[in-house]
């Protein structure tokens, strides 16, 4: 009797966490289709911002920049650690890459007229690349906002090279032949196959910030730091250091001879209309 109990007990334990596990579950569900109604709306009623943040040299001048989406709701700007994951869910990302490269076109165009070959990054996330209409797509907001595509750095992330490298060869070789030059972002986060990287026509490395955050620890986060620095510079790529905080940290890296910078210490990202005025 006493195990019939026990065995009743546990049982009925079962269904209670069970229920409540549905009853998160479908609180979740709902939340998620509100939210995907939300973001397919937003992208038609142009709610899908491009903003910018300025890379500079070691002399803290303006060099480039790289386009970051933010999402306009409800008077709230949304991250795009928040919804670019939900869109790439949804096959929505095609969607914002679409908006985010006339934007961007748009920004090389205007930039340009005071500093003649200026570039701008553009983050592309490897289901994006990989989507049969990508180079399509792109170079038609190129030609329609009147742009050259050789004013445009692609970010890829190692992730991409754990596709069919010959066809993201294949594809990097058709935009390269159009100047469009390329960026491996996060470097050092990935799991990617390093000896890819010799195949593909990559131009830049940019050191994940999470290196530069312990960075200056004089321990193993330095050493991991200065590593990852050193393997970049021999391996002949421009190296960009992002995440820079503070002056310690930018002597720190100038002394390691980096030359590109991107951080809160020079610029944050700001909308794209502030940005293009602060450059007149
Ligand atoms: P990311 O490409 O690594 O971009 C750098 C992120 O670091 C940006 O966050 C930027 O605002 C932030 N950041 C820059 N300097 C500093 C600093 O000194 N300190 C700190 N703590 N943060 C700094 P953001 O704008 O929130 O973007 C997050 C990520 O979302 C991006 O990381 C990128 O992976 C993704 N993302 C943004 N825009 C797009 C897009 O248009 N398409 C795709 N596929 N992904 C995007
Ligand atoms: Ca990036
Ligand atoms: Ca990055
Ligand atoms: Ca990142």
């Amino acid at each position: 009797a006493h195990a019939e109990t026990a065995v009743h007990q546990a049982k009925s334990k079962g269904r209670d966490q069970f229920s409540v596990y549905r009853r998160i579950m479908t609180a979740q569900v709902i939340s998620e289709f509100k939210l995907e109604q939300q973001l397919r709306r937003g992208i038609q009623s142009n709610e899908i911002e491009c903003w910018l943040q300025s890379k500079v040299d070691d002399n803290g001048n303006v060099i480039s920049a790289e386009a970051l989406a933010r999402w306009r709701h409800r008077g709230k700007i949304i991250s795009p650690d928040s919804f670019i994951p939900l869109a790439e869910r949804l096959g929505l990302i095609n969607d914002i890459g679409e908006i985010i490269a006339g934007y961007v076109a748009c920004c090389i165009r205007e930039a340009r007229k005071r500093i003649p070959n200026f570039q701008i990054a553009m983050n592309v996330s490897p289901r994006q690349f990989m989507h049969e209409d990508f180079v399509t797509k792109l170079c038609l907001a190129f030609s329609q906002e009147q742009a050259p595509l050789a004013g445009l750095v692609i970010e890829i992330t190692e992730n991409l090279l754990i596709h069919d490298i010959d066809e993201v060869n294949a594809i990097m070789e058709q935009l390269a032949a159009k100047g469009v030059q390329f960026s491996v972002d996060d470097f050092g986060t990935g799991y990617s196959n390093l000896k890819r990287l010799q195949w593909i026509p990559v131009s830049e490395l940019k050191i994940d910030r999470q290196f530069v955050e312990n960075g200056m620890d004089g321990g193993r986060g330095q050493a991991l730091l200065d590593t990852i620095i050193m393997m970049s510079q021999s391996l002949g790529m421009t190296t960009v250091v992002e995440g820079v905080e503070t002056q310690d940290q930018f002597e720190h890296l100038k002394n390691k001879g980096i030359t590109q910078f991107q951080g809160y210490l020079f610029h944050r990202p700001e909308p794209m209309s502030t940005w293009l005025e602060a450059l007149h």
